[in-house]
C-alpha cells in the first residue's frame, strides 16, 4: 500500500461534513426535474445513495434554472447498467452512464470517486486507466469551486458540505477547492472554469483563488487547443459573454489566450477598440438571455468566433472604415486576413477551416453590407443573393446595435435556422475536408494524456 503524500488528501483527511436541513436551504424537490427524481429515487429504492451534484446543487440554491441535473451515487457502472435499462456507459477515463428518456432526455450518472491520478504527487507512476472509486468525502475534494461541490441528498432533503460552499455561495465567493496553486497546475482549464462562474454569479474571486489564476494563467497553453477552443464557445454563448471578458481581462487570462488583441487595446483607439467588444459581447448576451429551455438557440460556432474577432481584425485591417475593397484588392485583404486569423486564431484554437474560412467571409463582407445599405437599412438585391448574405447581415445588424444605431432588436430566432451553406465557398474552391470541431482531435493532441507522465487534460510534449 502506498502512502498517501498528496497535501490536499492529507488537508481533508477526517473532514467533517456541513449537514444542512431543508429547513434551513432554499432548494424543493420539486424544482428539479422529474427524470432526474426518478433516477435519484431508483437508486435510493435499490438500497444506494443518490446526490445531485455539482452546478445543479449550485443553480437551484441561487433560485436559478440548471442547465442540467448530474447525480452522483455510490452504486457501481455495472450496477447501473442493471438498474436502468435503457442507459449506457460513456467515458474512457471514468465512465459515466447515461440514462436515456422520452424526448432525448438524458440523465447522467458517475459513480462517486477520489482525486485518484489527477492529484497525484508520483509524477512516474503509472496513471490508472479508469475509475477510481471514492467516498462522499473524497468526490468533495476533487471537484473544482466550493460552490460546485455541494451534495443535495433526495431522501433527507439536505445540502452536504465538505468544503464550505454555502458560506461561499452565501457570501458571493469563488473559491477553489484546496490549494489553487495545485488544483490549476494539475487541471489549467480550472482558471477558466473559476472566471467563467465568478462571470455567470456576479462573485468576486477569492484572493488566493484570483492570484493563483494571475500566476499559473500561462500554463492554460499547455492544454490541447481543442479543449481550450471548447471552454471559449462555452462562455460566448452563455449570455454572460461579456462579463467573462471583462473577468478575463481582470485576471489577464485573456491576454495568455488571446495575445494578439494586446496591441489592439492599446492608446485611444485601443479604449475604442475594446468598448466595441464589450459592446458585441453585450448585444450578443441579450440575444442569449432571452433564449431559454427547449427553444435555446444554438449559434455556429464561426459566427461567434466571428464576433469575438471582430474588434481585433477591424481595427487591424481598417475594415469599417474603408469604403469597400472590389476585384483584386478584395482578394488580397481577405488572403491575409485569412493568414492572420489563422496564425493568431485558428491554429491556437485548432478551429476548422471551413470555420476560419466563413469567419474570414463574414468579416471582410461586412464593409460592403455598411456601404451599400439604403436609407431603411435595405440591401441591395444582388447582395442579398450572396450566400454569405443572411449571416453576414446578422453580423451586420449585431454591429450596428453595439454601436449604437437604430437597428430593429436581433430576435432569437434569427439564430435558431443558421443554414449550413456551403455553396459560395465551394465555388471559390475553399471548401475542404476540415476536422470536426466535436469529433476528431486535431493535430495529434488528445485531450486526456494516457501517457506515463501526463497529467489530465495536458499535453506532456
Ligand atoms: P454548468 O452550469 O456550465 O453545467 P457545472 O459546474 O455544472 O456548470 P459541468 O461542466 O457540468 O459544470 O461540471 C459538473 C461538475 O463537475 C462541476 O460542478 C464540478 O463539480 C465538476 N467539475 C467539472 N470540471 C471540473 C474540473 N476540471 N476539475 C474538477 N471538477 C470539475
Ligand atoms: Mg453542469
Amino acid at each position: 500500500m502506498s502512502i498517501n503524500t498528496n497535501p490536499d488528501a492529507l488537508a481533508h483527511e477526517g473532514a467533517v461534513a456541513t449537514i444542512i436541513p431543508e429547513s434551513e436551504h432554499p432548494i424543493r424537490e420539486h424544482q428539479l426535474d422529474r427524470e432526474a427524481l426518478k433516477v435519484l429515487y431508483r437508486l435510493r429504492d435499490a438500497g444506494f445513495k443518490g446526490y445531485l451534484v455539482g452546478g445543479g446543487v449550485r443553480d437551484l440554491y441561487l433560485g436559478k434554472e440548471p442547465k442540467d441535473f448530474d447525480v452522483s451515487t455510490d452504486a457501481r457502472p455495472g450496477e447501473l447498467r442493471k438498474l436502468f435499462r435503457n442507459s449506457r456507459t460513456i467515458g474512457r477515463r471514468f465512465r459515466l452512464v447515461q440514462v436515456f428518456f422520452r424526448g432525448n432526455k438524458i440523465i447522467e450518472v458517475s459513480t462517486l470517486r477520489s482525486q485518484n491520478e489527477n492529484e497525484s504527487d508520483e509524477t512516474d507512476q503509472v496513471l490508472a486507466a479508469n475509475n477510481t472509486f471514492g467516498s462522499l468525502e473524497e468526490d468533495a475534494f476533487r471537484r473544482d469551486l466550493t460552490i460546485n461541490s455541494l451534495f443535495y441528498e433526495v431522501g433527507e432533503r439536505t445540502v452536504i458540505d465538505y468544503v464550505g460552499g454555502v458560506d461561499d455561495l452565501n457570501r458571493g465567493v469563488i473559491r477553489m477547492v484546496g490549494d489553487p496553486d495545485r488544483r490549476f497546475t494539475r487541471d489549467p482549464v480550472r482558471m477558466m472554469r473559476a472566471v467563467r462562474h465568478a462571470a455567470r454569479t456576479g462573485f468576486i474571486i477569492e484572493a488566493s483563488t484570483f492570484e493563483a489564476i494571475k500566476r499559473q494563467g500561462e500554463k492554460l497553453l499547455l492544454c490541447p487547443p481543442s479543449r481550450l477552443r471548447d471552454e471559449i464557445l462555452k462562455d460566448l454563448q452563455s449570455g454572460m459573454a461579456r462579463p467573462w471578458a471583462e473577468r478575463c481581462l481582470d485576471t489577464d487570462l485573456w491576454f495568455t489566450l488571446f495575445p494578439f488583441y494586446s496591441a489592439s487595446f492599446e492608446g485611444i483607439d485601443g479604449e475604442k477598440t475594446k468598448s466595441l467588444l464589450f459592446r458585441l459581447l453585450a448585444e450578443l448576451d441579450t440575444i442569449f438571455q432571452g433564449s431559454h429551455g427547449e427553444t435555446r438557440i444554438k449559434m455556429e460556432e464561426y459566427f461567434l468566433f466571428a464576433v469575438l474577432l471582430l474588434p481585433w481584425v477591424a481595427q487591424k485591417f481598417d475594415i469599417l472604415g474603408n469604403t469597400p475593397l472590389r476585384g483584386l484588392a478584395f482578394q488580397k485583404q481577405l488572403a491575409s486576413l485569412r493568414k492572420e486569423i489563422d496564425r493568431h486564431f485558428g491554429v491556437p484554437f485548432n478551429v476548422t477551416r471551413m470555420a476560419k474560412e466563413r469567419i474570414a467571409t463574414l468579416i471582410m463582407n461586412l464593409s460592403t453590407l455598411q456601404h451599400t445599405k439604403d436609407a431603411k437599412g435595405g440591401h441591395p438585391k444582388w447582395l442579398k443573393k450572396k450566400s454569405y448574405y443572411r449571416d453576414c447581415n446578422r453580423l451586420h445588424n449585431l454591429l450596428q446595435l453595439s454601436l449604437g444605431e437604430e437597428v430593429a432588436a436581433l430576435s432569437p430566432e434569427e439564430f435558431i435556422d443558421v443554414q449550413e451553406n456551403n455553396d459560395e465557398l465551394e465555388v471559390l474552391g475553399l471548401v475542404h475536408e476540415g476536422n470536426s470541431s466535436t469529433g476528431k482531435r486535431g493535430r495529434g493532441a488528445p485531450a486526456f494524456a494516457s501517457t506515463k507522465h501526463g497529467v489530465f487534460g495536458l499535453r506532456t510534449g
